[in-house]
């Protein structure tokens, strides 16, 4: 199978010298499709790093990431936004919603940045997919926090990008709403074979992932698998 998301002796050092700050240092692995894969790692160990440069919103100081076979590392700007919008979705643990768009509209932005044919009813779809049937009109500030989250669930998967980034989705839900984002992530993986990077602090998170991946102080500490049995 073809990895989709490479990662060759990656670094990513802020500031020079004695006051340099390794947050990644020479990370190397390679991501799967239909898998979901979990980032942990104590604060500070490069976690939101590592997802910022394999998404291609930070470039590595050193190392090669690829997307889909794409050097992501060597893309002039315009590129990269390009293939971001095409193939990549972002979950934050903010929602970054808009505030003023209703729920169908924040879900049908990334198809609108795209270039593509906004469809309203298949925004309706997402929202009925997450659970949020009937709330296509509400505003943000109308949602609780796990609504909220579940809206940027949809505009994530609208485009089904082949990668999910997703930095610390639950960490401001309570864990039953939590635990329910994760399942949509999760399903995510199921119906077309995404592949879903979780940044989590939540061993609750990490305990359902297909794939482990630990951080310590921007080192690749652990990677471990979970076979299906
Ligand atoms: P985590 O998400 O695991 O908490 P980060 O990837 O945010 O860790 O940060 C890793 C290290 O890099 C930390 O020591 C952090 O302070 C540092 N760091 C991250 N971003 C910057 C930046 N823009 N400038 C300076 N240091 C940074
Ligand atoms: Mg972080």
């Amino acid at each position: 199978m073809d990895a989709v998301l490479e990662m060759e002796h990656v670094s990513r050092t802020h500031g020079r010298g004695r006051r340099a700050v390794h947050a990644l240092r020479d990370v190397h692995t390679r991501l799967y499709p239909h898998a979901l894969t979990a980032v942990t790692g104590p604060s500070g160990s490069g976690k939101s790093t590592f997802l910022l440069c394999a998404a291609g919103l930070d470039r590595p100081t050193s190392g090669t990431v690829r997307l889909a076979g794409r050097e992501v590392s060597a893309m002039r700007e315009r590129e990269l936004t390009r293939l971001r919008r095409a193939r990549i979705g972002f979950v934050f643990q903010s929602f970054n919603l808009l505030p003023t768009l209703t729920a169908q509209e924040n879900v049908l932005l990334p198809l609108r940045l795209d270039g593509r044919r906004r469809d309203p009813a298949r925004a309706r779809r997402m929202l009925a997919l997450v659970g949020l049937d009937g709330r296509a009109d509400a505003r943000p500030g109308e949602l609780s926090g796990g609504q909220q989250q579940r809206v940027a669930i949809a505009r994530a998967l609208i485009t089904e990008p082949d990668v999910v980034f997703a930095d610390e989705p639950t960490g401001a839900l309570d864990q039953e709403t939590a635990a329910e984002v994760l399942g949509l992530l999760r399903d995510a993986v199921g119906s077309y074979g995404a592949t879903v990077v979780v940044v989590t602090h939540d061993p609750a998170v990490a305990a359902r992932a297909d794939r482990v991946l630990r951080l310590a102080d921007g080192r690749l500490a652990r990677d471990t698998a979970r076979v299906a049995a």
